[in-house]
């Protein structure tokens, strides 16, 4: 693995392979009444969020301290972002504390790895525009693996937002690299042209849904519009909503959330056990753990819960 995680293709299957064995022993030291081991211990990892966020900040803050690391999070909200200060003079002053790592997430494509030209820390994206999330994408390749055993094989259907999702850009290469077979679908204006470059296929309905064993919803990302990509919110919900009258028995539903209830998704299916939802969220601290071990650690499994 690369010093940095900006991307899914920072990582080949072996990486990936190893992280999630990782995220096995640190999903088993979460599962403990004391969840935490000296790993980081006197180590700084800094939190600079850019842009909103519930499931990656609290995960991120949650795994740095259960690694023993101390923790500085930075919301642009309320700190000298709001005075105008720039990104390299925020990264540059915050570098001054000598971080292990920076994590970031920002509206802007490219402001990951271009940070990492900035800092000696270790820089991993946590989401940059609508280039990557990676560790989303592990997370749900850790989740999938504890629900089914592995991905080699399944039929991976992503629904919805494709175009203004860095989710769905991670997932399509980290499934893929995984061994399943993904298919995109949603409105032609929100499939990216070209897509199919990835090794996906392409549909714009939900007729074929059913062969999916998978189905990987997304949220329809109103904050990147500012043009109208689908005629109305309801009219949206009845072509693409992922509802029980489209799902079959057994197919499994994950969602990186924030889930708009009632949009891309419906309510009964939410609540539902064939959604993943829970897991992932769960998994996103056992993961980020991993991830923060392998690039600041990078020692043997075993050494971890020692
Ligand atoms: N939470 C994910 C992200 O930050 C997905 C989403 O916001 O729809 O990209």
């Amino acid at each position: 693995m690369s010093r940095h995680l900006i991307s899914i293709d920072d990582l080949d299957r072996a990486g990936i392979e190893r992280i999630l064995d990782l995220a096995r022993s640190f999903a088993e030291v979460s599962g403990r009444e004391i969840k935490k081991v000296p790993a980081l211990k006197g180590r700084t990892i800094v939190n600079l969020f850019y842009e909103a966020s519930t499931r990656t900040s609290s995960s991120f803050e949650l795994a740095a301290k259960r690694l023993s690391a101390d923790v500085v999070n930075i919301r642009s909200a309320g700190s000298s972002v709001d005075k105008g200060e720039s990104l390299k003079d925020t990264v540059r002053t915050l570098s001054a504390y000598d971080p292990a790592a920076i994590v970031i997430r920002s509206p802007w494509a490219g402001a990951a790895q271009q940070i990492t030209g900035w800092t000696d820390a270790a820089v991993v994206n946590a989401g940059d525009g609508k280039h990557e999330h990676p560790t989303q994408a592990l997370l749900d390749v850790f989740t999938l693996t504890q629900a089914l055993g592995g991905l080699e094989g399944l039929r991976i259907w992503i629904v919805g937002d494709v175009l203004h999702s860095r989710v769905a850009r991670s997932n399509i290469l980290a499934f893929q690299r995984m061994g399943a077979t993904v298919t995109v679908c949603g409105p032609p204006t929100l499939i990216p042209r070209g897509i199919e470059s990835l090794g996906c296929a392409a549909q714009d309905t939900l007729a074929n849904l059913g062969e999916a064993d998978v189905v990987y919803v997304l949220r329809l990302q109103q904050e990147r519009m500012q043009e109208a990509y689908v005629p109305t919110l309801r009219e949206y919900a009845q072509r693409y909503q992922v509802n029980r009258a489209r799902l079959r028995e057994g197919q499994i539903v994950m969602h990186p959330g924030p889930v708009n209830r009632g949009v891309e998704l419906s309510g009964e299916v939410i609540d539902s056990d064939a959604a993943l939802i829970d897991a992932q969220v769960k998994s996103g601290v056992a993961v980020r753990m991993a991830v923060l071990y392998e690039l600041l650690v990078g020692a043997p499994v075993l050494q971890v819960v020692a």
